[in-house]
């Protein structure tokens, strides 16, 4: 019988983890994805060079702004798998293939059907930090999303006993998507009715949950109006922040419910993610959130530079992913922009006893800005640029409110030996080249950064040289 998704052994796993990378980059993406061919053949490697997860990070990460420059959504067409019948003969494997040569000579449209299970994108999700882009699923990749929404639930300690309200927008996302398809596979009854606040509490007062499912930001918000709209919070025993949840937006959650035996659960999927990770019941915030090792390969790099971090490297770093047996739009080395501490936590959780790979300390979207008027300026592509300036000895970038009236200002420092004016000058045609976006400042001064007079102490450092006012 085969070993479940969460008890294998680290070697067990590492082991599945290679095996499962093999098929998806050489059966899968490299062969399907026109992005991943071309990009492949640029790098001077072939699909059959990465025989585990260990090659794969000889392969650069890339974010939506690699794939698509201009920030063009039709540009992340060029990632999804373009598989024909005759593709799907090369590479699906033994028992498919076996399955469906049977369906051909006798059963013409079941062949059709199962050939375009595994290859015709049939539904999408939007995602993205920087500009929002279709992220496609075929019919198979559903069935997977399912699977994974059947352990969602088993991790978070749910049942199909429970019933799920979720205050989540209802519309075409990943989180959306796996809370509906996770409360289908365990037959958990499961009211959508959107993200306004009085269609929530009368969906609340109609039918009392006993999970709640909200925006971490807007959770507190949420349980005080169920409260004072008179529905019933009696059966609510689990409370499910979605995206990454702040300490101080657990905290408020807590104070609104009033009870402590409510569990406040995390629950995330990063930007380019199909499926959602969840905190334990047993383990809560402290034991990280669990991802699914067969969908998922999780990996860090330096923000700062793309560069690949070593598996056992415990600096943090984000959060890299390559999605595993999932066809559609084919991540792999993906930057999420999510931040994490330390490293990819592969030993067992201390509340759930899973094996699975964790990830403590998350912080969602942490390299990419948001300016007011809904444009992004995007950190790593402005660490990219300053880190490739050879009239640079050092930089630092700081993130923080404006004194006025609290606006976001991103204020960057030189280090400039040579001519200060000229970097500057440099610096910015660079910046705008890589990053679409100018920073608010740009200083340069050429005796190092010493005369900044940045207080370290009052800023929370996203990478070494990314600092944000906490
Ligand atoms: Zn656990």
């Amino acid at each position: 019988m085969a070993t479940s998704w969460d008890k294998r052994s680290a070697k067990g796993l590492a082991k599945l983890q290679d095996e499962l990378v093999r098929d998806q980059v050489q059966h899968v993406v490299g062969a399907f994805s026109p992005y991943w061919k071309a990009r492949l053949a640029q790098l001077g490697t072939k699909p059959t060079a990465i025989d585990g997860a260990a090659a794969l990070t000889k392969i650069p990460a890339v974010g939506e702004r690699d794939v698509s420059p201009a920030g063009d959504p039709a540009g992340m067409a060029a990632l999804v798998l373009q598989a024909t019948e005759g593709g799907f003969a090369l590479h699906a494997q033994g028992p498919t293939l076996r399955r469906a040569l049977r369906l051909r000579a006798t059963r013409r449209d079941a062949y059709r059907r199962l050939v375009e299970r595994d290859t015709k994108p049939t539904t999408y999700v939007w995602s993205g930090l920087g500009f929002h882009y279709p992220l496609a699923s075929t019919r198979g990749d559903l069935d997977a999303i399912a699977r994974a929404g059947s352990r969602l639930w088993k991790v978070l300690g749910l049942t199909g006993d429970d019933a799920l309200l979720s205050a989540w927008p209802a519309g075409s996302s990943t989180e959306h998507t796996a809370l509906y398809y996770a409360a289908l596979a365990s037959g958990s009854p499961a009211l959508f009715p959107g993200e306004q606040l009085r269609d929530v509490v009368a969906a609340a007062r109609l039918a009392p949950p006993t999970v709640l499912a909200a925006p971490s930001a807007r959770a507190a918000e949420v349980v005080a109006s169920m409260a004072s709209g008179g529905a019933s919070l009696d059966r609510l025993r689990t409370v499910l922040l979605v995206g990454a949840a702040s300490a101080a937006e657990r905290a408020a959650v807590q104070e609104a419910l009033g009870r402590a035996e409510v569990a406040v659960l995390g629950v995330h999927a990063p930007a380019g993610a199909r499926v959602l990770w969840a905190e334990c019941r047993q383990g809560g915030a402290d034991a990280g959130l669990h991802t699914y090792p067969d969908l998922d390969l999780v990996q860090l790099v330096d923000a700062e530079t793309g560069e690949a971090r070593a598996r056992d490297a415990t600096d943090g770093g984000e959060v890299v992913l390559t999605q595993l047996g999932l066809r559609g739009t084919a991540m792999m080395r993906w930057r999420t922009g999510d931040l994490v501490d330390g490293g990819v936590d592969v030993t067992p959780c201390p509340g759930c006893g899973r094996r699975v790979p964790r990830l403590h300390g998350l912080r969602r979207g942490a390299l990419v800005l948001m300016s007011d008027d809904g444009r992004a300026l995007d950190l790593r592509s402005l660490a990219g640029a300053l880190s490739g300036r050879s009239d640079l000895t050092d930089w630092r970038v700081v993130i923080r409110g404006r004194d006025r009236d609290g606006r976001g200002q991103v204020i960057v420092h030189l280090a400039a030996p040579g001519d200060a004016g000229e970097a500057v000058v440099g610096a910015a045609a660079d910046i705008r080249a890589l990053a679409g976006l100018l920073p608010t400042q740009l200083v340069a001064a050429d005796n190092g950064l010493g005369d900044f007079g940045v207080d370290g102490s009052a800023y929370l450092a996203l990478t070494p040289r990314i600092l944000r006012r906490s």
